[in-house]
């Protein structure tokens, strides 16, 4: 399989702040490749180095096969989706959706107006009366319409509504399926879980784990222990808690699951469950 973007030993610095901190993973091609952080961890500045809209202070970006100086080589076989879009106020949505593909130099009218069928766009509309979400909508349409290779997003899904946030995956999946490239950031764990094959985790400048999604999942054996009609707290086992009620209890427990039933054997309890900690708990581990 072919190395659609490489990163290597990437580092920027703003001043003293180290924004991306010798950073390396590989993306491959066909992948939904999930990047994932908390505010103000890198994501964007990553992302910007790719794009070539910054030169970073060391390190080495190839995207399709090309160096970050190639930038404008490969920009054009690229949706690209900033995390705040800006347009011309003045212009109509229309006007800038066919503005966005003359200076590709493609046609993309059948597309286009498939997107905004799918999103709901009103293509009179003028830009400046746009909601945040219908932006969001405008600049997706703009990166997907000329059906690039690759798709870089930068919060992608931030400000759609959970039913055009489904619209976006369905459109993702089906570029994937022809055999396109996604790479997008997020900081919702669920939809990462639900359409992304791979993920790389960045904390303060620093990748924390790159792994696919069931991988690093995996990573963290602990289970999830809700405990009801509880009076006392548990003992003789070590446990991570999680949350509690007036009478309920429920912790993350990474031992020997004989031990925490013979201990649990001698508690007053209800009802028991035990299950499998959602990625979002998971993640959590990794963000702390
Ligand atoms: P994310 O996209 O994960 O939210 P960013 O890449 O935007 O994170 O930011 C990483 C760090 O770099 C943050 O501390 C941010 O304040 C800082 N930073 C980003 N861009 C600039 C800039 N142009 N000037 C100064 N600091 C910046």
């Amino acid at each position: 399989m072919k190395k659609v973007i490489v990163i290597k030993n990437l580092c920027k610095s703003y001043g003293k702040v180290k924004a991306v901190n010798d950073i390396s993973f590989d993306v491959m091609e066909g992948e939904i490749f999930a990047f994932i952080g908390p505010n103000g961890a890198g994501k964007s500045t990553t992302i910007r180095t790719l794009l070539g809209l910054i030169k970073a202070d060391k390190g080495e970006v190839r995207v399709m096969g090309l160096p970050f100086k190639k930038s404008k080589t490969y920009l054009k076989d690229i949706g690209y989706l900033p995390s705040e879009a800006i347009f011309y106020n003045n212009m109509r949505v229309g006007e800038v959706i066919t503005y966005s593909a003359k200076l590709r130099g493609v046609d993309c009218t059948d597309e286009a107006r498939r997107l905004c069928e799918i999103f709901e766009v009103d293509t009179k509309k003028r830009v400046d009366q746009l909601s945040l979400g219908n932006r969001k909508k405008l600049g997706i349409i703009c990166a997907m319409q000329h059906k690039p290779k690759l798709y870089i997003m930068d919060e992608p899904t931030s400000g759609l509504d959970p039913l055009m946030q489904k619209e976006f995956f369905k459109l993702i999946h089906s570029r994937q399926q022809e055999g396109a490239t996604v790479f997008l950031s997020s900081h919702v764990l669920s939809e990462v879980q639900n359409n992304c094959d791979k993920a790389a985790i960045i904390k303060e400048g620093k990748i924390v784990a790159v792994d696919s999604i069931e991988q690093l999942a995996k990573r963290n054996s602990a289970k999830k222990v809700t405990l009801r009609g509880v009076t006392d707290l548990p003992y003789g086992i070590e446990y991570t808690p999680d949350s509690e009620g007036e009478d309920w209890i429920s912790f993350f427990y990474n031992g020997e699951i004989k031990k925490l039933i013979s201990q649990l054997g001698r508690m007053k309890i209800t009802d028991l469950t035990i299950t499998e900690p959602d990625l979002e708990e998971v993640f959590m581990h990794y963000y702390k």
